[in-house]
């Protein structure tokens, strides 16, 4: 399926890596132009695998806490390649910030590293979303659905992610551009992977893990997420706008004692 996303400008922070990594590959097979915001250099394997497909993209190293960074890369963008279709949110971190040890200061700064740069991008991209009749993809996670115990301030960067999504599907129906979201629960990163070592026994807790998501029992890969967002993301979605889509095997909606 072509889908008519070829020579749009589609910002994808975190695009380096991880989730971000599949999406901005799943953009450039589609002939789309990745603009990838992120703190770490590409590695040579990703950028290898990028450009199998294509060498029409650009990288910026931003640490996107900084926010005020944001808009003149924004503004810059859009004058050399001329619009931007779309905005993927993918960049943050499970920090783990638990609602017994964490001050307010310390749950602020989290909320900021994984939910301002989220609004910041897309309030600088709003005027050139609306030109293009453009498209936004907030990657959020299944932490705001169910919670985790131990996450007091990511479940609520989460929870707020997948407001604005809504928020500004309404706030931009007007204007032909639409917001969606993709909840994420157990995708195999190299986030997950360290964090799964911060366990006494890291293959036990796995098991644990995969044992309770129902489709299969296993965890989603990189590449179910990236093609639903790139999906979404598309043109071909000229109906879908303010929806929370769930790539995660059944394990938000159904009963995790199925075997
Ligand atoms: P990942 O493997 O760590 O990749 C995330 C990328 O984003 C990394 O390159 C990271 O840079 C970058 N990044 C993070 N914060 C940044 C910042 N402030 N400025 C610039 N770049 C930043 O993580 P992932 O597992 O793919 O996660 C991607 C998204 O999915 C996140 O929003 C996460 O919360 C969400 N999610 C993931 C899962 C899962 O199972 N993996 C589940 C639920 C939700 P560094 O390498 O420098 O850190």
């Amino acid at each position: 399926m072509d889908l008519q996303l070829k020579d749009k400008i589609v910002f994808v922070t975190g695009g380096g890596k991880g989730i971000g990594s599949g999406i901005s590959i799943a953009l450039a097979r589609e002939e789309a132009v990745p603009i990838i915001l992120s703190r770490s250099a590409i590695t040579a394997d990703f950028k290898e695998n990028l450009e199998k497909y294509t060498n029409n993209y650009e990288f910026i190293k931003i640490d996107l806490n900084e926010a005020d960074k944001i808009k003149p890369i924004v503004d810059d963008i859009a004058k050399r390649h001329g619009s931007i279709y779309g905005i993927v949110n993918n960049a943050g971190a499970n920090d783990n910030k638990d609602l017994e040890s964490t001050s307010w200061q310390e749950f602020e700064k989290s909320l900021h590293g994984n939910l301002t740069h989220y609004y910041e991008l897309v309030h600088s991209a709003v005027q050139y979303l609306k030109d293009s009749h453009g498209s936004i993809l907030n990657i959020t996670s299944k932490t705001a659905l169910t919670g985790q115990g131990k996450t007091s301030a990511y479940a609520a960067a989460k929870g707020a992610i997948l407001g604005l999504t809504r928020e500004w599907a309404s706030a931009l129906a007007k204007d032909h551009v639409r917001s969606n979201a993709v909840v994420v629960s157990e995708c195999w990163t190299p986030l997950y992977a360290n964090w799964i070592k911060t366990f006494d026994d890291p293959e036990t807790r796995k098991k644990i893990i995969t044992d309770k998501i129902p489709y299969e029992h296993r965890f989603t890969t990189i590449e179910e997420i990236a093609d639903m967002a790139v999906f979404v993301l598309s043109p071909v979605s000229s109906h879908t706008t303010a929806q929370w889509i769930f790539v995660d095997g059944g394990y938000v909606h159904l009963d995790r004692a199925l075997t």
